[in-house]
């Protein structure tokens, strides 16, 4: 038979750190360390797999399979020299998840199992140390109690707290034998719990499998992306005590500062603890380094240890230690979470620690978490007007401005209506749906590695924990904080700011400055990750000559999609946009259009100027006309109470329409009429894109002398100009046959007069049109190059409105009818077979045609793999997202073997 249950431990193991997909991370790091001979409590794994199979019969482990985890136990009492329920030596077991993918806190673990009141006694005979024993009984009922027998802690907590108030303790060290020996009784009273050490395996292996489907595990997984379908391996390892005293103690760290990556030796401990306490964040635990003074030599080989564990995973490790009474154990290993200034740094300076190639180091990085480095940090002179309200821990850098919220519901509640920073003593995993929606997080108690600053960093958002000066009141919603020995209170709804690298939280809304997107470590990974990619380019999305600038500075070459209607929006344009709309005839639209071409002109200067030697995709006139016009509804509402209203109302007519007080009276009517005549059901399967170019080709005509006039401009100044016509939303080739036949023509006639006949520029079509890319082979014949918008092709793909998915998005993607919104990442099974299709067939027409893609999914990863896979030549993202378009590429062309460093930098 298969087998399901691998031992560990004793310097020698059955599975590998390979092995993770079978058994978990933390059963493959525990295997690892085993074979490394690392001291590692002895135990066994039982396998993801098994979760699966629980589940599929009937909540259940089959027989066959409990049997093999029999075997194993009884290897581990032989090993350990002890036995499971043996009253006089009794072994002790944490049973513990772990998936593939770590899930911080998410699903459930049992410790000290095997007590029982024949155990305890046995135990405290053992150890000389009744209140140990009693203290471990009484955490183990509570936990068995919460996890395998559901029942809600409050319930233990209410007789804890009972007895703590008759025995006039505060502390619950403070608690005597005895007393806790009256907490045990009061507790069996609460359900009848096994007393049989074998069930209580069972049970709390069961428990494990089923704390998968908890609810905020489930809502982790989606968050992060982990598969429903890989199950957790739950893993049985004999008990080690870091609570035994003061020579005992317990610990996690990290092997770099997982907030800054810089390389320190970095994490906390508690004295005489059990192991939860340090992660739950109850009680403020002890920076690492102290640990030296107190325990010297179990420090020294922990520094030995994680230094050979870092070295032999290559990779920053997060790991969890128990001292028992001066025993160092190891209880976990595994590659660290971490932000995204931290991946950088880490894979950056272990190229240059000869521990990995840059190869690796750009796979490393995932391209999302660039985005962390890309983000704002405050503006130093806007925090300085600002009150200073605490001071915590710098547990997740970056900045964050948002209104406070006390709750992770509430945070959800106030995230609608803006950002929010959720404020809390101490985070649980039950506060994920909060912490998710926040824009930082800040709680008073807990350092860092707790729950909060774990996730966050996680998550990738600015967090400060351990702000000690702040009484937070979840009740009245408000935290009080003293100021120069006054008190300041904050509550729900009032604007914080927060610096995750600092860790100072201010009063009010402090501004932000762009950071620096070439500073020495990401600037090193970026060179690396451009020899990698090749010739895949990567452009930006700018309408504007400022953004243009930004893009450049991000790393864009050349602009992928100007979107000229955005152009047009102006405060001092719109009047001569709506005459052109308004127009009866051609020749007053002319007029009109006459009146915009210098202004169109003057952004085409700048943006040419800004990508000096890079293309520049300059798309067509795009949106419904009636964008432009006032709506139709207040146009309705104005007109009837025309006659009724004073003259100050007319005069605000006036300024709202645009239109002398003196002529409202007729032209109000004329107007609505217009307005009308515009109105559209579907507008934005309407009179847009191509068709306006079409139906009013002097719109087409005036565009297109703007742009060559403006190229011709700047190239007589010495200016590298690569201009790229697109027309939008084609559906057929005699659409853009149409409109370039126009383009061609102004380019003719302008670039001779301007005596540079031989200016270089392409005419191309966006495919956005399931139509356009099924003929695209006919389509190529007047294209140049293509684009796809698949922001309108995935709309008219899946016939899904663009503007209203999120109606309904989470339900889809909830019930994994989409396994991601399409919008966001490329539907590769639908509209990415139309975008492969179109691509082959308009290379059958001109195998050299220029490809790319301009729409929303340009920036995002799985998207710009794909694009690459496909064979485009470029993505076109928004500025902030072109490092990421840069990295993702790199990793695409990295895992296509196409590894040439063949770019030089
Ligand atoms: C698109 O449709 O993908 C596109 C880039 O055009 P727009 O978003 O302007 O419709
Ligand atoms: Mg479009």
């Amino acid at each position: 038979m298969k087998n399901y249950v691998y031992n560990f431990g004793g310097g020698t193991a059955d599975g590998d750190g390979k092995m993770k997909d079978v058994l978990g991370g933390k059963g493959a790091g525990l295997a690892e360390m085993s074979r490394a001979g690392v001291p590692v409590p002895p135990g066994f794994t039982i396998s993801t797999e098994v979760c699966n199979i629980y589940f599929q019969n009937k909540n259940a482990v089959p027989a066959e399979i409990n049997d093999q985890i029999l075997k194993a136990l009884t290897k581990l009492e032989k090993q350990i020299g002890k036995k499971l329920g043996d009253p006089k030596n009794p072994l002790l077991v944490s049973v513990r998840s772990g998936a593939k993918f770590s899930m911080p806190g998410m699903m459930n673990t049992i410790l000290n199992l095997g007590l029982n009141d024949e155990t305890t006694e046995g135990l405290a005979k053992l150890t000389n140390n009744p209140r140990f024993a009693y203290d471990s009984f009484r955490r183990f009922i509570q936990m068995f109690g919460e996890v395998a027998l559901d029942v809600p802690m409050e319930k233990f907590d209410h007789i804890f707290d009972k007895q703590k108030h008759k025995a006039k303790v505060k502390s619950d060290t403070d608690l005597s034998a005895d007393d806790l020996k009256k907490i045990i009784a009061e507790y069996k009273k609460v359900k009848p719990f096994p007393q049989d050490a074998h069930e209580q395996l069972a049970m709390a292996r069961d428990a494990v499998f089923r704390s998968w489907w908890n609810p905020k595990a489930a809502y982790y997984r989606n968050m992060e992306k982990i598969p429903d379908e890989i199950g957790t391996a739950a893993n049985v390892q004999a008990m080690v005590y870091g609570n035994l005293g003061d020579t005992s103690a317990t610990g996690v760290g990290f092997t770099r500062d997982p907030a800054t990556g810089e390389n320190v030796f970095y994490g906390e401990f508690l004295v005489n603890a059990q192991g939860e306490d340090v992660v739950a964040g109850i009680r403020t635990p002890e920076p690492i380094t102290d640990l030296e003074k107190i325990m010297p030599a179990a420090y020294k080989q922990l520094r030995e240890i994680t230094a050979s564990l870092e070295k032999h995973y290559r990779d920053m490790q997060d790991f969890e230690f128990t001292i028992e009474d001066n025993k160092l154990y190891m209880l976990q290993t595994r590659n660290g979470k971490r932000t995204g200034p931290a991946a950088v740094r880490v894979a950056v300076e272990m190229v240059e620690e000869g521990l990995i190639d840059k190869k690796e180091a750009v796979l490393r990085v995932q391209p999302q978490q660039l985005d962390q480095l890309l983000h704002p940090v405050f503006d130093n002179a806007s925090l300085k007007t600002l009150k200073l309200v605490a001071n915590g821990i710098a547990a997740s850098p970056g900045a964050a401005v948002g209104r406070a919220a006390f709750s992770a519901d509430d945070a959800v509640e106030v995230s609608k209506n803006g950002p929010v920073i959720l404020v809390r003593k101490e985070t649980t995993p039950d506060d994920i749906h909060g912490m998710d929606v926040a824009k930082g997080i800040l709680t008073a108690v807990g350092g860092k590695s707790s729950h909060a600053a774990v996730v966050a960093r996680g998550m990738g958002r600015p967090c400060v924990v351990g702000a000690g000066s702040l009484a937070i009141s979840e009740r009245n919603k408000e935290f009080t904080t003293t100021v120069g020995g006054k008190a300041v209170t904050v509550k729900e709804g009032d604007w914080i700011s927060l610096d995750g690298t600092t860790a100072n939280v201010y009063l009010g809304k402090a501004t932000t400055n762009d950071p620096d997107p070439n500073s020495s470590y990401f600037g090193k990974l970026m060179k690396w990750a451009d020899e990698f990619r090749g010739n895949f380019g990567v452009r930006a999305n700018a309408d504007i000559p400022r953004d243009a600038k930004a893009a450049r500075l991000f790393g864009a070459e050349g602009i992928g999609l100007c979107r000229t209607e955005h152009m047009f929006f102006a405060e001092d344009r719109i009047p001569h946009v709506q005459a052109m709309i308004l127009a009866r005839d051609e020749k007053s639209r002319r007029k009109a259009l006459q009146k915009l071409l210098p202004m169109q002109k003057a952004d085409f200067v700048g943006l040419f100027k800004a990508m000096d030697g890079f293309p520049v995709v300059i798309r067509t006139l795009d949106p419904p006309l009636h964008e432009f016009l006032p709506k139709r509804e207040d146009l309705m509402v104005d007109l009837a109470r025309f006659p009724y209203v004073d003259s100050k109302a007319k005069k605000e007519m006036s300024e709202k329409y645009r239109i002398p007080v003196g002529e409202l009276k007729k032209k109000l009517p004329e107007l609505l009429h217009r307005v009308e005549e515009l109105h559209e059901f579907n507008p934005m399967l309407g009179h847009r894109g191509c068709r306006l170019g079409i139906t009013y080709p002097e719109i087409t005509e005036m565009q297109a002398r703007a742009i060559f006039e403006a190229a011709a401009q700047v190239s007589k100044k010495g200016v590298k100009v690569l201009p790229e016509v697109m027309i939008p939303l084609i559906g057929s080739a005699k659409e853009l046959e149409n409109q370039k036949a126009i383009v061609d023509a102004v380019a003719k006639e302008v670039l001779a007069k301007a005596g540079v006949p031989d200016l270089h520029y392409m005419v191309g079509t966006m495919i956005e049109i399931p139509r356009a890319a099924i003929t695209a082979d006919k389509v190529a014949v007047f294209a140049e190059f293509f684009s796809f918008g698949t922001n309108d092709l995935t709309q008219t793909t899946m016939g899904l409105s663009r503007d209203d998915y999120t109606k309904f998005s989470k339900e889809y993607e909830n019930l994994k009818i989409f396994t991601a919104d399409p919008f966001a990442a490329i539907d590769q099974e639908g509209v990415g077979k139309l975008i492969e299709m179109a691509i082959k067939l308009g290379r059958k027409t001109k195998p050299d045609l220029e490809i790319g893609i301009c729409g929303e999914h340009g920036g995002e990863p799985s998207s710009v793999e794909f694009c690459y896979r496909v064979g485009m030549n470029y993505v076109s993202c928004s500025p902030y997202r072109v490092p990421i378009a840069r990295l993702a590429a790199a990793q695409a062309a990295i895992s296509d073997g196409k590894v040439e460093a063949s770019r030089t930098a």
